[in-house]
């Protein structure tokens, strides 16, 4: 027997085959949105979109479900009327994970129906107990590898799953996070749709995505590709004094540790040489802080990348020491990095600095 989904449901989970006939019967016109009546739907579509570009993972505002239920397609037609791809990938990415934050908080029934629901999967109750794992869920293996293919982690390999009879099993975790992913495929590939390709935003909401592109615009520089691994001689000065503590194994403030991990995982060095730096600290416990690094370079839990703190944050933990030239315009570890890496690039610069780590 199929389970009743709320209107709370239908706005945590717009993938649902419920809440696309419930935005469909309200018959609304995306150009109409933009009118005053409608300006608290236009706030928290454009708040969806903000949150997405600035990487903030908020639960569903339940305060008024029928306005959050209509502001999802509304933030998803900005989205695809901008044509970023980066705003795309950064929208899909954060609705993915709002919408594994909610599973996770579901019972396993409703975890199925929603998977059925939003997916058409042909997902069957198991209730499977191996001695070492539980399985409450198979789901045929097609359905399967439509999704667990785009994971890097080896533990989404057929390999290292329980197969039996065309059935993968899986406990509530995987299912959650195979349905978030589902999501995310599903808004990106839609993109490449043709009738997407040629669709237009409305006049009415062309300054409303303006603001979008500009907001995007700002966020993006800090995405811009950084070389993989650091260059020592552009590190800011507060990177290079936490690095001599750590040289002479003195112990860290936590914001000092979360300051340097943040950084060289943004600066594209490996959960092993993030490791291997803080090897000599008085306090050191691999495992713990492997599992901190994997966390913080976004590889389990939230799977958020975290950014190193500004400036000012770091100054008001006494951790901002020896400030350069560089450092004026500086708001940001990361912006002195990359700045000073422009500079040592460019003509006359040390091209090719980047023999790497003392
Ligand atoms: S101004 Fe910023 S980059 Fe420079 S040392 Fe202080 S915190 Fe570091």
């Amino acid at each position: 027997m199929s389970l009743m989904l709320t209107k709370e449901d239908l706005a945590k989970y717009p993938f649902l085959k419920q809440t696309t006939s419930y935005v469909e019967r309200m018959q609304l016109n995306l150009g109409d949105l933009a009118a005053v009546e409608y300006s608290g739907i236009l706030r928290k579509a454009l708040t969806r979109i903000k949150d997405s570009i600035e990487r903030n993972v908020r639960l569903t505002d339940l305060t008024d479900p029928e306005s959050e239920i209509i502001s999802y397609p509304l933030a998803l037609a900005l989205v695809y009327g901008s044509k970023s791809n980066w705003l795309l990938n950064r929208f899909a990415t954060i609705e993915a994970k709002r919408v594994e934050e909610e599973l996770r908080k579901e019972p396993r029934d409703k975890i199925l129906e929603i998977a059925k629901s939003g997916f058409s999967w042909e997902i069957e109750n198991a209730n499977l107990k191996l001695e070492w794992e539980e399985f409450p869920f198979s789901i045929p293996l097609q359905s399967y590898l439509e999704v667990a293919t785009s994971f890097n982690d080896a533990h989404w390999k057929l390999v290292n799953r329980y197969v039996k009879g065309g059935f993968v099993f899986l406990n509530s975790g995987s299912l959650t996070r195979l349905v978030s992913e589902g999501f995310k495929i599903r808004i990106i590939k839609r993109a490449s749709e043709r009738e997407l390709h040629k669709f237009r935003i409305p006049e009415a909401l062309i300054p409303y995505l303006d603001e979008i592109l500009m907001h995007a615009q700002e966020n993006m520089r800090f995405d811009e590709e950084l070389p993989q691994g650091l260059v020592s001689e552009a590190r800011p000065p507060c990177i290079v004094a936490i690095m001599e503590d750590v040289k002479f194994g003195k112990s860290l403030t936590h914001m000092a540790r979360f300051a340097l991990t943040t950084f060289m995982v943004n600066v594209g060095e490996s959960v092993d040489d993030v490791l291997k730096l803080f090897g000599n600290v008085a306090d050191f416990d691999e495992g713990k802080a492997r599992y901190q690094i994997e966390h913080i370079a976004g590889m389990i839990g939230s799977r958020t990348k975290y950014k190193p703190p500004k400036c000012d944050v770091l100054r008001s933990f006494g951790l901002c020491i020896g400030m350069d030239e560089f450092c004026r315009n500086a708001k940001h570890p990361l912006n002195y990095y990359k700045r000073k890496l422009k500079i040592m690039s460019g003509p006359g610069g040390q091209t090719g600095a980047r023999d790497r780590k003392e």
